[in-house]
């Protein structure tokens, strides 16, 4: 067998138990207010720190958990962390701002997700605004019906939900259409170049989502001149490594 395959039945069968002996970490990638300049919440993205082959980013094993629908063990677990995080720091006096958690369309086939959030913040009393929920937009390419009525969930019960990297594949605009959400994220892919025409893209996918009640945040901002430019164009908040990687809490 070669060895990708190895490493990726590895994941799927050691995944219990890794969540067990917690090797799974939770860093947190700041969200700024553009205009403000201040912090207005967190995105929580997951590391592995694997016994054998060290450490280990989303992209190296989420693609495995995914295919074999497993990534709900894995997402539930984020979940719980992330609470678990939130209940700490109310505990301790200390200032707290909304987390955003990232959810696979997988998920959703495997549970019923927005069961699982609202049994957690009631668990660790954790308000319904300090959870966001981010979905990237490919997984609203199949099984419609099923994202709606996840979508129509959470929002109605008071959770904010985001599409996550809008622009990365081809179903952004009906998707946009045939559903709400709250926030638009942006994918950094447009902001690589900072060319004339990539420019114009993002005024006007800002414009629009401000047009249809969305707020937009871009993500990837890595320059002075991103940042500039981002401000002057109206996007309400920023992620990118120019305010911080992700980290740690
Ligand atoms: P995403 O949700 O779009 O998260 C943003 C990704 O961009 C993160 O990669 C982040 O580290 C990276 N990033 C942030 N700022 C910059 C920047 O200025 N420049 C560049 N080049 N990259 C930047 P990461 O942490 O490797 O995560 C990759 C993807 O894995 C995430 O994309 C998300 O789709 C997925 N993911 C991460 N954590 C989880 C999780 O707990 N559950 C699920 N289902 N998916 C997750
Ligand atoms: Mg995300
Ligand atoms: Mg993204």
């Amino acid at each position: 067998m070669d060895h990708g395959l190895i490493k990726r039945i590895d994941f799927v069968f050691h995944l219990e138990k890794a969540i067990e002996n917690g090797e799974f970490e939770v860093y947190y990638q700041p969200i700024i207010h553009t205009i403000s300049g201040s912090l207005c919440g967190f995105e929580a993205l997951v590391r592995w720190h694997h016994p054998k082959l060290g450490f280990l980013t989303p992209m190296q094993f989420l693609p495995s958990l995914e295919e074999t629908k497993q990534i709900y063990h894995l997402d539930i677990h984020i979940i719980e962390k992330v609470c678990q995080w939130y209940t700490t720091l109310k505990a301790a006096n200390k200032p707290v701002v909304p987390v955003s958690v990232n959810l696979s369309r997988s998920d959703f086939e495997s549970e019923d997700m927005f069961r699982v959030v609202e049994s957690m913040t009631q668990k660790y009393g954790v308000p319904r605004n300090m959870l966001n929920i981010e979905i990237t937009e490919s997984a609203f390419s199949e099984r419609e019906s099923l994202m709606a009525s996840n979508v129509e969930k959470f929002r109605s019960a008071g959770y904010q939900v985001w599409m996550d990297d809008f622009g990365s594949g081809y179903s952004s605009l009906n998707t946009l259409k045939d559903y709400v959400f709250d926030e638009l994220k942006i994918d950094m892919g447009f902001l690589s170049d900072m060319s004339l025409k990539s420019k114009r893209i993002i005024r006007s996918i800002i414009s629009m989502a401000k047009d249809i009640s969305m707020v937009t945040v871009v993500e990837g901002v890595e320059t002075q001149e991103q940042v500039d430019f981002l401000r002057n164009i109206g996007c309400d908040r920023m992620q990118g490594y120019y305010f911080s990687k992700p980290l740690p809490y």
